[in-house]
């Protein structure tokens, strides 16, 4: 097991934890400070208060810091991870890499992560298929891969890094560590916290609390909130490892691993040369028998005999679990909002869990920044609710079908198994099949009242190219942005395209940029260059079009002229639900007066 140890005299400790050979990891312990309330006995009211700085909570704070707002951050806990130091999360898929490049953090994933190509499935004793990733790229636009390991624990040590700029007035989130939120009540008005901490408790006052307290969150029942579980049978033990002489940093997934009675393994790389490998359990196995270290080695011996240095390898974490399954009917109540796995359990195939925390705080951070900062009507803040539980609907049942390949019932569910297996083994197109899980993706928002019918659809980080020649990205454009809107129009501009755009421009919620493919001029202030249609291609646009982009990267509208549908699209996107009236081109130039 993980334990904590003195820090390793050798090790490089940026992060305050570092990997030490012998020693399993030492993880960062955040100091506790007594708040001001405690020592003045003053109630102080908060615009934005996010309970549980795990990767959802920090995420929330980095995208509303970047986007300047101030929130407070309260965490239970004092150290990143949960508690036990597990890694948990190991995977973390392509939307959520293009938003820590956003927030800052993703070249830091990239270079102390993982990136494998080859992913090699067995059951039984035979190879099922294998695949290289690298041969299956060219449909992806994106300047980042379609997914890094990396211990959950470094993200989050990434995240409160940022949040901590070196000029303090710079700071903008407030996090105190040893928070435990123990009470809650809301009126019309605002919400009433009470912390407790180690120097006391004391009462705070919301007027949005952000629940990212995780799978155990007490704002469930505090809110009264209907819960759809389900909990199953399947038990797992993960064990993360360090070889002596490590295999080939390939992914490695067995249905039927002879060496675990024909039950699931899987066998990953992650930073630091610490392999993931997941077993199997027994239905209902004791947590406690099973990750015994004897029983542990027992189990490693078994699968890679003695060629690994497995006798000497170096157990880093050992973790039992089960999985549920769940989604509460609502992910706002009244001024609470439930994001990660305080809105949404699911099973961890295809890592669905913590890359969609990560993306409910990405779509929160912007509304409530609009909304905070009087660009958008709190209206839009209910969008939240309509596209991260369609989302989450989405995801459970994905995960869910994962779960159920993996564990089949006895009867059709074991047929079609046995089935897609000995097709798989023989014919390419059974691969797809084989349901080992699948990967995290973008979620498409089909009854969000916050986009159009042309939009809600997410868009990928392409590359681009600056006025001068030099090259950008897409979350380049949308940093700049600074959480507007970002109208983005295709093409040569008329005379009239050109005014109505300029006039668009002064509005203070929106960005207005012309794209320019080679051969097309440019006659907008603002322009970049799109030299191989890939930010078109991106917005789910052809010729000359326009796409409004919100600033989670997500297509709000599309439209080929700039007229009254734009003016729809806008009032969507903002919650204002404003109507294009009379003359759509006047009604521009209003609303740029
Ligand atoms: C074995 C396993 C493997 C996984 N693999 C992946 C993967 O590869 N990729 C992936 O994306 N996801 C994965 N997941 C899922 C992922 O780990 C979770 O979805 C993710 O941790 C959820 O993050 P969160 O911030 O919402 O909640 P948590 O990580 O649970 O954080 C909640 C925070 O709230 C704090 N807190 C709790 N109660 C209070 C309170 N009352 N007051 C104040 N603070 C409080 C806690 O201290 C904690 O810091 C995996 C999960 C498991 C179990």
């Amino acid at each position: 097991m993980l334990e904590t140890h003195e820090p390793y005299a050798g090790a490089a400790l940026a992060n305050g934890y570092a990997f030490a050979e012998g020693a399993g990891y030492t993880l960062p312990e955040y100091p506790f400070v007594a708040p001001p309330e405690i020592l003045s006995g003053e109630v102080k009211r908060y615009p934005v208060v996010i309970v549980g700085a795990g990767i959802t909570g920090l995420t929330l704070a980095c995208a509303l810091a970047q986007y300047g707002v101030r929130a407070l951050l309260l965490d239970e806990d004092n150290t990143v991870g949960v508690k036990g130091a597990s890694s948990r999360g190991i995977c973390y898929a392509q939307k959520t890499l293009e938003i820590f490049r956003r927030l800052g953090i993703y070249e830091r994933i990239a270079s102390k992560g993982v990136q494998w190509s080859i992913g090699r499935t067995f059951a039984g004793a035979d190879e099922v298929y294998s695949f290289d990733l690298r041969q299956q790229q060219t449909h992806s636009l994106s300047q980042q891969p379609p997914f890094i390991n990396i211990q959950q624990f470094y993200v989050e040590g990434f995240l409160i890094e940022q949040l901590s700029p070196a000029d303090p007035a710079d700071r903008l989130i407030d996090t105190r560590w040893k928070h435990r939120i123990t009470a809650f009540e809301q009126n019309a008005d605002f919400a009433t916290l009470t912390a407790a901490t180690p120097a006391g408790s004391y009462t705070l006052q919301a007027e949005h609390v952000i629940d990212c307290s995780g799978a155990h969150s007490p704002f469930r029942q505090w809110c009264g909130i209907p819960l759809s579980a389900q909990k199953g049978d399947d038990r797992w033990c993960i064990a993360d490892v360090r070889f002596k002489h490590p295999p080939p940093a390939e992914r490695h997934t067995w249905i039927e691993a002879p060496f675990n009675e024909g039950r699931a393994v899987w066998q990953h790389l992650m930073a630091d040369g610490v392999w993931r490998v997941d077993y199997q359990m027994p239905p209902l196995a004791s947590a406690e028998a099973v990750s015994r270290e004897d029983v542990v080695r027992a189990r490693l011996s078994k699968q890679f005999g003695h060629e690994l240095g497995v006798d000497e390898c170096e157990i880093v974490w050992v973790g039992p679990y089960a999985y549920r399954s769940e989604c509460l009917d609502q992910l706002r109540h009244g001024r609470v909002f439930f994001a990660g796995d305080a809105a949404h359990v699911m099973s961890p195939f295809g890592a669905r869990g913590g890359n969609s925390g990560v993306q409910d705080a990405d779509n929160l951070a912007w509304k409530l920044a609009a909304v905070l900062q009087g660009r958008a009507a709190p209206a839009l803040l209910d969008s939240y609710h309509e596209e991260r539980h369609e989302a989450a609907e989405y995801n459970l049942r994905v995960t869910n079908r994962t779960a159920r390949f993996l564990r089949p019932a006895d009867g059709a569910e074991r047929l079609f198994r046995t089935a897609a297996l000995g097709l798989a083994r023989r014919y390419v197109f059974a691969r797809q099949l084989v349901n080992t899980g699948r990967m995290s993706t973008p979620n498409t928002y089909t009854r969000s009242g916050a986009c159009s019918p042309t939009g809600g659809r997410a868009t990928q980080n392409v590359a681009l190219a600056w006025p001068d020649g030099s090259r950008g990205e897409l979350m380049d454009l949308l940093k700049w942005a600074g959480g507007r809107l970002l109208l983005l129009v295709f093409g040569d501009l008329s005379a009239g395209a050109a005014a109505r755009l300029r006039a668009l421009s002064l509005r203070t919620d929106l960005r207005c940029v012309q794209v320019i493919a080679p051969g097309e001029s440019a006659s907008a202030t603002e322009h970049v260059l799109d030299p191989q249609g890939h930010l078109q291609a991106s917005c789910h646009v052809f010729g000359h079009a326009w796409a409004l982009l919100r600033p989670d990267s997500y297509v709000a509208a599309t439209g080929e002229s700039i007229d009254a549908s734009l003016v729809h699209a806008l009032g969507l996107a903002l919650g204002t639900g404003e109507q294009p009236q009379g003359n759509a081109e006047e009604k521009l130039k209003g609303k740029a007066a």
